[in-house]
């Protein structure tokens, strides 16, 4: 188990902090999807350059995400096998997945579908309490800060310069998913409008941000159909609103912090406190089919044609 410090970096930035970096999704998705293992693969089927897949197989080996398994002697070679840390992801790239296909047009390839092999139909997540089996979507569950909570905590520290110095963006397979999150203030301002922030002094507090910078984030959320701005009668101020687009990252951001928190989870307690209002309970997001209704298990998932 990785522990955070006590005044660092929570199990949300952690978690963000690694899945919020598009590199980091496709070699994590080649493992779980093609099985891949070695290095030379991971290159040859990302086309990645050596500095660039060399930091990321560091960070995802020292996060759990993989382990090093010696596979040959002279020369001795490593490859990178999942943990269950590191399959335990597919509920994330799902919900990735999912929503990048129903909402985004802009890709560098066509996203494959979605099959259920238990129905045989394509299909998207649908998120439900794990408690109560009910669906769950933004207005089933409420949010409050945890023991290691609040927002300086749950926003990575290194993502904005790691980004900058390894000199790559991403494949471009998910662009709006790294919009989004793939930058610490991005992912504030992201979760202060899902936390229910609505004005920019609201946005402001709740970051921590400079106002530049929040402003800048919300007028491109605005911009990718986010975020939409609601002037009241009377009022000569906009709020934000989160759009239908919007709200259906909500799966993706409580599967994150799922898996953070399954895996992460600081000394002191969780980063967030998730209740399921209709049940009352704390909140585990589950997925189950669409198109069947059955719990969705992530070796029963192909993504593409088989
Ligand atoms: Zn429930
Ligand atoms: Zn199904």
């Amino acid at each position: 188990m990785v522990e955070a410090p006590r005044t660092g970096e929570n199990s949300d930035a952690i978690a963000l902090g690694l899945i919020g970096d598009e590199w980091n999704l496709a070699i994590v998705r080649l493992a779980i999807v093609g099985g891949v293992r070695r290095y030379k693969d991971f290159r040859d089927r990302l086309g990645i350059a050596n500095s660039v897949l060399t930091a990321r197989l560091r960070h995802l080996t020292e996060a759990g995400v993989f382990t090093r398994a010696q596979y040959a002697d002279a020369p001795r070679r490593y490859e990178y096998v999942l943990t269950r840390r590191g399959r335990d992801l597919w509920k994330v790239l799902l919900t990735i997945a999912s929503w990048e296909a129903e909402w985004v047009g802009e890709h560098s390839e066509p996203l494959p579908p979605l099959l259920h092999t238990e129905c045989g139909q394509e299909f998207a997540p649908v998120m439900r309490c794990r408690t109560c089996g009910e669906p769950a979507g933004l207005r089933d569950v409420h949010a409050a800060i945890g023991p290691s909570g609040g927002f300086q905590r749950s926003v990575p520290r290194v993502a904005t310069r790691r980004r900058s110095t390894a000199g790559s963006a991403g494949p471009g397979l998910v662009p709006q998913t790294i919009e989004l999150i793939g930058n610490r203030w991005s992912a504030a301002a992201l979760a202060a409008a899902l936390f229910g922030a609505r004005r920019f002094t609201d946005m402001l507090t709740m970051t921590g941000a400079p106002p530049t910078i929040v402003a800048d984030r919300l007028r491109r959320f605005c911009q990718m159909g986010v975020l939409t701005t609601v002037t009241r009668p009377g009022s000569s101020r906009a709020e934000y609103r989160l759009t239908d687009k919007g709200r259906a990252f909500f799966p993706h951001v409580m599967m994150m912090l799922e898996w953070g928190d399954r895996w992460f989870r600081a000394p002191e307690g969780p980063a967030t406190l998730l209740t399921h209002t209709a049940c009352g309970r704390e909140f585990h997001p589950v997925l189950h089919c669409s198109a069947c209704g059955y719990e969705l298990y992530g070796t029963r998932v192909l993504v593409g044609r088989g």
